[in-house]
């Protein structure tokens, strides 16, 4: 199953495509979490993110297009993925095509733009392994420590409100369009997630589930 999760920054992607990718055992490929991990380490590739990942704006293209490519030729990934985060732009949609990537599933998770802010500003994320907590909906077991790793949690700079509305003129410029470049291939299904974590859950499996 190949699978990508469209949506606003904040809808929630990542925490749903967690919870598909253990089910389904495929891996989530998050190209945020990627550039985090290189921004960490001081590599190259980071440090051209760098800029761009603070002011809440995409990173170009052809970057972003570089790190899929590589991370699509590990083994992990021949039976199937879901890609978080992936594509946001037209040309990283159609980067995908060329390089041959048959899409079965494009889920579009819809929030609305107050709840949005809300979970992303009570996001708190592992600095080490990039697992997601919320400071009221989804509390680690232990404050401040990652569950999964025992890594420390913290706000993403990213998170802060200034940031955000950046980012969320970005997502309705940028990433948007490509929910009418879905519609137009016939695999999309469009997923209301303002509930609770178990109802979105379930609404994103019978979409998952359906004829596209
Ligand atoms: P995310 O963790 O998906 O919210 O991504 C955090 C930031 O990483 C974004 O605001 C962008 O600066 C950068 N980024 C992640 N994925 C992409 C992408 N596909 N294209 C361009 N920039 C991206």
């Amino acid at each position: 199953m190949k699978i990508i999760f469209l949506g606003a920054p904040g809808a929630g992607k990542g925490t749903l495509a967690e919870i598909v990718s253990k089910k389904y055992d495929i891996p989530t490929i998050s190209t945020g979490n990627i550039i985090r991990e290189s921004l960490k380490n001081g590599t190259e590739m980071g440090l051209k993110a760098k800029s761009f990942i603070e002011a809440g704006k995409l990173v170009p293209d052809e970057v972003v297009i570089g790190i899929i490519k590589e991370r699509l030729a590990k083994g992990d990934c021949e039976k199937g993925f879901i890609l978080d985060g992936f594509p946001r732009t037209i040309p990283q949609a159609e980067a995908l095509e060329e390089m041959g990537v048959v899409i079965d599933k494009v889920v579009d998770i819809e929030v609305s733009e107050d709840i949005i802010t809300y979970r992303m500003s009570g996001r708190r994320v592992c600095a080490q392994c990039g697992s997601s907590y919320h400071i009221a909906d989804k509390k680690p077991k232990v404050d401040g420590v990652c569950d999964n790793c025992g890594g420390e949690l913290v706000q993403r700079s990213d998170d802060k409100p200034e940031t955000v509305r950046d980012r969320l003129a970005v997502y309705h410029e940028q990433t948007e369009p490509l929910i009418g470049f879905y519609e137009g291939k016939g695999n999309l299904k469009k997923v209301y997630c303002q509930n609770d974590l178990a109802e979105n859950t379930a609404a994103v499996f019978k979409a998952l589930e359906e004829k596209a």
